[in-house]
């Protein structure tokens, strides 16, 4: 146990996932004097006792094509700096592949995507069912579905790396890097005590909560944010699978029987095989409390979805029947305004949280805002915690 009250940081982060990483090298860069708090991913699930985390993949779609504007600003201002990070730290995270938004007729979110990317000058094709065909010839696409197509940079990054990446320049401008878990954030008459579970103790001018899933954990007064916990079915690849879809894009799919899935192209994972992965919409299990949380992390699964995820799966690219499949859990942070929550709790404990199952493209962004409401800025009211 140590007591480390001789030196307070300018600023603590607590959570160093993909927000908390963001908001490291912005500060860093800035040259502050800056602790993140930053456990790793745990190396065996199901008999982890720390902390959980939304970022534990291999890839998530990026684009820039949204119903809703916030998040296609909060997309945009972060590919934007995509390029300029994986300079910066040498760490290759962005890859391009495309984005295909592929809805029946009767969905209005189609327009709203088509008046976001117009007021935000997005680049996209419209294509119909032929013209899909034609240029995806592994896709089943239905003859009343049309879609939308994003050129590059969309297509997906890598969590894995994008947080590394992110890690590694906010540790060459300078900022200290914990692996410890915080069980409490105190305010005081002149800054914030951390304290950790090894019963350590920091001392900072001010905190910024990035602890996604396990946010209210930490606060007296809970954020209006619930839990979903989610499954990713994988379909392995043979190697003349990988090839043939090889022109596939990052796709959001939003069938005429509801059932909404996203998937991404094939990607190569630590196990050395190639996937195309899947994330069905159409759960809604809420995990109550830290105990599920981490229960669904470590032992969650569910066969029904897994199977809905597989039949989609088919339906879209047939090619796939009789693959070999596997599913994984993980966790979004579901805000009641489906924005993240970027402000100030008090003085000097603030949050940036609340990835609604889409934040990861995002990160850099929401991490950089949560630097500015730390530093007095005012940003967007629609990011206001409640
Ligand atoms: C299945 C799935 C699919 C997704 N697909 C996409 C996608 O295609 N595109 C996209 O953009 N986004 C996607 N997302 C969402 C994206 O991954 C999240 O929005 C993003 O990871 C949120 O980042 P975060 O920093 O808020 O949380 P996290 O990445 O979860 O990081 C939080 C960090 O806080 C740490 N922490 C928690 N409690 C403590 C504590 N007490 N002390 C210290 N540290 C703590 C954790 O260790 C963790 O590292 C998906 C998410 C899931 C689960």
């Amino acid at each position: 146990m140590v007591n480390h009250s001789e030196h307070n940081f300018d600023y603590a982060i607590v959570g160093g996932g993909l927000f908390g990483a963001a908001a490291a090298r912005h500060l860093g860069y800035q040259g502050h004097d800056v602790l993140v708090f930053a456990p790793e991913e745990p190396q065996e699930r199901t008999t982890h006792e720390g902390v959980f985390a939304s970022h534990y993949d291999e890839a998530r779609i990026t684009r820039m094509l949204d119903a809703d504007e916030i998040w296609s600003e909060l997309a945009k201002a972060s590919i934007n700096r995509y390029q300029q990070i994986e300079i910066d730290s040498g760490i290759n995270f962005h890859h391009i592949a495309q984005y295909l938004f592929l809805t029946h007729t009767e969905d209005d979110s189609f327009n709203s995507n088509i008046d976001v990317a117009k007021a935000h000058n997005i680049d996209f094709d419209l294509l119909d069912s032929s013209s899909l065909t034609e240029q995806m010839p592994f896709l089943q696409v239905a003859a009343d579905e049309k879609g939308l197509l994003e050129p590059s940079p969309a297509g997906y990054v890598n969590p894995r790396a994008f947080l590394r990446a992110q890690l590694k320049c906010a540790l060459d401008s300078g900022v200290q890097i914990e692996n410890e878990i915080v069980n409490e954030v105190v305010e005081t008459s002149n800054g914030v005590k951390i304290e950790t579970a090894e019963g350590n103790q920091y001392f900072a001018s001010k905190v910024l909560l990035t602890t996604g899933i396990h946010t209210n954990h930490l606060l007296n007064s809970p954020l209006d944010l619930y839990i979903q916990g989610r499954m990713v079915v994988f379909a392995k690849l043979s190697d003349s699978l990988t090839k043939s879809l090889s022109k596939m894009p990052s796709i959001s799919h939003h069938p005429v029987n509801r059932v909404d899935t996203y998937l991404l192209p094939p990607v190569k994972y630590p196990d050395g095989s190639t996937y195309v992965k899947i994330g069905v919409h159409n759960s809604e299990r809420i995990l109550k409390s830290d105990r599920e949380i981490r229960e669904w992390f470590r032992n969650g699964t569910d066969e029904q979805e897994k199977e809905i995820a597989y039949q989609s799966i088919i339906e879209l690219i047939p090619s796939l029947e009789g693959q070999p499949i596997h599913a994984e859990t993980c966790a979004y942070t579901m805000t009641a305004t489906g924005h993240p929550y970027i402000g100030m709790l008090s003085s000097r404990i603030g949050v940036a949280v609340g990835g609604n199952g889409m934040g990861a493209k995002s990160s850099d962004e929401i991490g950089r805002l949560g630097t500015a409401i730390l530093q007095g800025e005012k940003i967007d009211k629609r990011f206001n915690p409640i």
